[in-house]
């Protein structure tokens, strides 16, 4: 016997489709240059998207071929995300904090042919467009002004377009739509090319009631980039519900961030957890009386956050639920779509105290529908026992089997088709995945592992701490230690033997206690807005 299910594709098309249908009058807000505001409803966002798709097939641009973009997030990065698809191209996300270097041999790799950049990112574009040659520069002018004549302008590809008469590209659901570079903390940056399919199937689930929980009424604002895993999927889902989009452009600065959530108060954020912890520094300092920015902001209570992309400390969680701010965490990667796990309070935990609720919190969760996840350490598969802790591989449809033109890697795919994450964890009997470490960042000190993220959590929750990052240095006799680099809040202060005293507190063992501590002004950051431990172990080799 047969289904009697038509075997439609999934498609991006049908969301921009949707939109239009239904959601015309919601608004999306995009923070401009100069700081002000420009609003666009659906209805616009969607003849503008459909006019992008015709005027690309104009310009030249066939099946499969990439147009790349280097932009902030703003709305013509979103009518992107749909418009380059709905062509029959695929969207491939520049990194705009690479080094031009790098963003030229990323676009080299994945055969770049056109290129949708913002004007206030032309100086980037100019020191990059050595590397690599583009058929057609798009320049989109966010600031306003003129777009320089040996340049496509993208308003114009716009107004000659004719968004009625465009047909979308055939395509098959397993067909590409937007591609992006891992980070390359390990060697080489790597392609990662979602599908139709993969990106709508990650969609629903991302967006169910326990994770996302997207509503039609929410406000949502995507802090984490645009280039930075599809900004976890958030735009796809967004259209998909109709909901109110308001997008911070190049304006990252926590004072800019609090100050666009008093404009535009959100319901839903997302970001790395280093946006969430400088931005809950300047809202507290801006409490204190005689602070310029006293009485300037107010938190928007009852907003849900997503956090994910780095371990989430519990005491960044209790910070924020002081304010009425619940933190839901994630765990995933670009070769994941990138959600694989969320921390959400499930049936089991209903009478779970307070304790309870922030410990669970501050894990990683458990993985969502449609991921298979195992844990593999060095005797094999790892029983949920929430003790046994080894390397975490995922398989399922929205989990690269490959990368981009690069041959199959042992050290990346298991021989049965898993994906290896280089993270290291362990899975309690609830399914709730604790990560430990990545492999790269475990110290292992005389036999025993130590927890780099476990280390750096438990300071973070000290009142003098404000940022805390935990790098092994060689040790003739225990191999590896502990170092802790410690950035202490503005005018704390604290001694390492009380560092270590409040360690002890936490149950931590002596032995697992930093070796040295180096106070620091800042944790340096990656491209992404991650602490970057690979600069901290060049900067203390020893
Ligand atoms: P990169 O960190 O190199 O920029 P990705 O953005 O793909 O690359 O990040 C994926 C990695 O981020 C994961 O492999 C994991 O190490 C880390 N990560 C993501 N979410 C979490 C989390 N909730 N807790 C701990 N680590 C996380």
């Amino acid at each position: 016997m047969q289904s009697t299910m038509m075997n439609t594709p999934l498609s991006l098309n049908h969301l921009l489709e949707r939109a239009g249908q239904l959601f015309h009058g919601n608004e999306i807000v995009s923070r401009l240059p100069d700081k002000s505001l420009r609003r666009h409803t659906y209805g616009e966002f969607y003849r503008r998207t459909r006019s992008l798709a015709a005027g690309l097939r104009k310009l030249g641009l066939k099946k499969g071929e990439r147009v790349a973009t280097l932009c902030w997030n703003h709305h013509a990065h979103l009518e992107a995300y749909f418009g380059i698809p709905a062509a029959g191209g695929v969207m491939h996300t520049l990194n705009l904090r690479l080094s031009p270097d790098e963003i030229g041999w990323i676009a080299g790799d994945a055969k770049d042919r056109f290129l949708i950049v913002d004007d206030v990112l032309l100086p980037l574009y100019r020191q990059l467009a050595g590397k690599h040659a583009f058929d057609k520069v798009i320049v989109f002018p966010f600031s306003g002004a003129a777009v320089p004549a040996e340049f496509t302008d993208y308003e114009a590809v716009l107004a000659e377009a004719d968004p009625d008469s465009f047909r979308y590209a055939e395509h098959d659901e397993n067909d590409p739509v937007a591609m992006c570079y891992t980070s390359g903390t390990t060697g080489r940056p790597k392609g990662v090319a979602y599908s139709h399919r993969s990106t709508i199937l990650h969609t629903l689930v991302a967006s169910l009631g326990d994770f996302w929980g997207l509503r039609g009424t929410d406000v949502v604002m995507p802090v984490t980039p645009m280039f930075h895993a599809n900004s976890w999927g958030m735009p796809y889902g967004a259209v998909m519900m109709g909901v109110k989009l308001v997008f911070p452009g190049p304006h990252l600065h926590p004072d800019d961030l609090l100050d666009l959530m008093q404009l535009e108060p959100p319901t839903l954020s997302l970001g790395v957890p280093t946006i969430w912890m400088s931005l809950i520094q300047a809202f507290d300092a801006a409490q204190e009386q005689g602070s310029p920015n006293h009485g300037r902001w107010k938190l928007p209570a009852g907003m849900r956050s997503l956090v994910g992309g780095a371990a989430v400390p519990e005491s960044l969680i209790r910070a924020f639920d002081r304010h009425g701010i619940w933190i839901l965490q994630g765990w995933g990667m670009t070769e994941t779509s990138p959600v694989c796990t969320i921390s959400y309070p499930r049936a089991e935990l209903r009478d779970a105290d307070g304790d309870e609720k922030y410990r669970r919190a501050a894990m990683a969760g458990v993985p969502v529908p449609l991921v298979d996840l195992r844990v593999m350490g060095d005797s094999g598969q790892q029983p949920w026992d929430g003790k046994a802790v080894g390397e975490i591989q995922v398989r399922g449809p929205f989990i690269t089997g490959s990368y981009h033109a690069v041959p199959l890697d042992p050290g990346k795919f298991t021989e049965d088709g898993w994906l290896r994450t280089g993270d290291v964890a362990s899975v309690d009997e609830l399914g709730f995945v604790r990560i430990t470490d990545r492999t790269k960042d475990l110290i292992k000190s005389g036999g025993e592992w130590i927890s780099s993220v476990d280390l750096e959590n438990a300071l973070m929750a000290h009142p003098a701490v404000a940022e805390a990052a935990v790098v092994a240095i060689p040790d003739e006799k225990w191999s590896e230690r502990p170092l802790a680099c410690v950035v202490l809040k503005k005018g704390a202060d604290a001694h390492p033997d009380a560092l270590n005293a409040h360690l002890l507190e936490h149950s931590f063992a002596k032995w697992q206690l930093p070796e040295r501590y180096e106070f620091i002004d800042a944790v340096p950051r990656t491209s992404t807005g991650k602490f970057w431990k690979l600069k901290l172990r060049e900067r203390f080799p020893r």
